[in-house]
């Protein structure tokens, strides 16, 4: 009972939900979710969603994500695509532990490459047959406004500099190169950079196709050649 009401505290004082429960839904999978990870957002489920019509279900398949955090994205993919195989990198040592377990738990581990990375820093010279990522995207600005419950959630996974899309710039720029001719990249992006990221898609030879959320809002880009 002392924990009980230890925990009606906390979430009063804006903790979020998803790290009292330690576990969110997301997709068809059930996530593990602790402090030092983004929890799954439902609008990320879109992202999920674009990647599978992409993605034959009777074909070898190999993808690589930038920026794991809790696996949603990977481990959601891979239950879904059973002979997918993903890479994952993420700068945090905390993300690639949660996204192991998530991986376990979802029996999708032996299909899945963690490695520490910093973008592609240390990714294997090799061709994917498409790019995912949820980068950070919120801007120095935008960041002030957020909730009290984001704020407790990892600053190096939300903010991306003065206009949001610096990840974009890279992960685009230095993701060329790792793509397969016929290959896509996939973005969450915020409701406001459409625009910005589709110039950036434009300018390294990629067609843009995007993707609204249920609120309306731009909310995933698609880079095609
Ligand atoms: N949509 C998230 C938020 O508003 C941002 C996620 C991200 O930066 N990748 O908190």
């Amino acid at each position: 009972m002392r924990e009980f009401f230890f925990l009606i505290e906390k979430r009063a004082d804006r903790y979020p939900l998803g790290y009292i429960l330690g576990e969110k839904e997301f997709f068809n999978v059930r996530l593990k979710i602790e402090e030092g990870v983004l929890i799954a957002r439902p609008e990320t489920e879109i992202l999920v969603e674009e990647c599978l019509k992409r993605i034959p279900e009777d074909k070898k398949i190999t993808g690589l994500e930038i920026g794991v955090g809790s696996g949603a994205i990977s481990v959601a993919l891979l239950k879904n695509r059973p002979l997918l195989v993903m890479y994952g990198i993420d700068i945090s040592e905390k993300a690639l532990q949660i996204t192991a377990l998530n991986a376990k738990i979802n029996r999708v581990f032996d299909r899945l490459v963690l490695l520490r990375s910093n973008l592609f820093e240390n990714v294997p010279q090799k061709r994917f047959d498409f790019i995912v990522s949820n980068p950070p995207y919120v801007s120095e600005e935008e960041y002030e406004h957020v909730e009290e419950e984001v704020k407790r959630e990892p600053r190096e996974a939300l903010i991306a500099g003065k206009e949001g899309i610096e990840f974009y710039e890279k992960i685009i720029g230095d993701g060329k190169s790792f793509l397969k001719e016929d290959g896509f990249f996939a973005f969450e992006i915020g409701y406001n950079q459409r625009k910005k990221v589709k110039k950036i898609l434009e300018s390294e030879g990629f067609r843009a196709i995007t993707e609204k959320d249920l609120q309306g809002f731009d909310r995933v880009i698609i880079g095609e050649r």
